[in-house]
């Protein structure tokens, strides 16, 4: 979206929340989000209860928007940032907001996105978790899944391996001389079965000092979503295992979209409503 185009959205806090509205309900269709009736008595600020299962809710209720306390405008600011990859610091020094409310919003959106991937299941099977909120200690010194990399005619799929672990891979390379590389503390290999690369984090693939993952020529580094994808990941310092599926997905999306509106596809998901987990 260019910026006349998004100077109209975030006109007002009416126009931002209008545009956000159309995302949430289709022809203004109000229905219960939490049994889908569509049965409803109005109440008070304009929320409206259930007439089945009496649930009270408004219009943002149940949605990943729900999770911070931006208003629209915020919002639409906020996506405008993110689009253009404004590091956090800078995002919040330019909406007057504290950098732990703009990582929440960070992560709101990218857990927005996950829940319209196709494979959203998967992920969630794998321990992601569908909604914002804190980690659980277990959580943390976890590794992450295992994603397989596949990039056709410059469309990115990364595949969660279910079957596969960090220590598999950590187990490919010393055992089967998989070739390996990393970028912080992902770890990246050689092509492997149908997958051009296997990708990582965690502290199984770093068992100790002697173990480095410093192979050269990667056939992934030279070119398509791996190359952007690295390029990225370069740039943050270290990615928390727990969250590596999330920064990889987000990387998947902009990647595909390259040349597309990346505002109203994320302003779209984050209009969503989070799925139960
Ligand atoms: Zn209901």
């Amino acid at each position: 979206m260019d910026i006349t185009g998004f100077t109209n959205l975030i006109f007002s806090e009416s126009t931002a929340r209008r545009y956000l509205l159309g995302f949430c309900w289709k022809n203004h269709q109000r229905f219960c989000p939490r049994c889908r009736e569509r049965k409803l008595y109005h109440v008070s600020d304009g929320r409206r209860r259930c007439a089945r299962c009496g649930y009270t809710f408004h219009d943002f209720s149940r949605r990943f928007l729900n999770a911070c306390a931006f208003s629209p405008r915020q919002w639409l600011w906020f996506l405008k940032l993110f689009e253009l990859m404004v590091p956090a610091r800078d995002i919040a020094q330019q909406m007057g907001v504290t950098y732990a409310t703009v990582l929440k919003a960070q992560d709101t959106v990218r857990r927005a996105v996950v829940a319209q991937a196709l494979d959203a299941r998967a992920l969630y099977a794998v321990g992601v978790r569908p909604g914002p909120g804190r980690q659980g200690a277990a959580a943390r010194d976890a590794d992450s899944p295992v994603f397989g990399i596949i990039d056709i005619n410059g469309y990115a799929i990364c595949d969660v391996l279910s079957g596969l672990t960090a220590e598999d891979l950590l187990r490919f390379k010393l055992n089967f001389h998989l070739a390996t590389s990393s970028v912080g503390n992902v770890v990246y290999t050689a092509p492997y079965r149908t997958y051009q690369t296997l990708v990582a984090c965690g502290p199984s693939l770093w068992p100790s000092r002697l173990v480095r993952h410093e192979d050269k020529r990667i056939p992934a580094e030279a070119g398509g979503f791996w190359a952007f994808a690295r390029r990225h990941l370069a740039r943050l310092r270290g990615v928390d295992p727990a969250h590596f599926p999330l920064h990889l997905k987000e990387l998947e999306l902009r990647y595909n979209h390259r040349e597309q509106n990346l505002v109203e596809m994320l302003a779209k998901a984050l209009c969503g409503l989070v799925p139960d987990g």
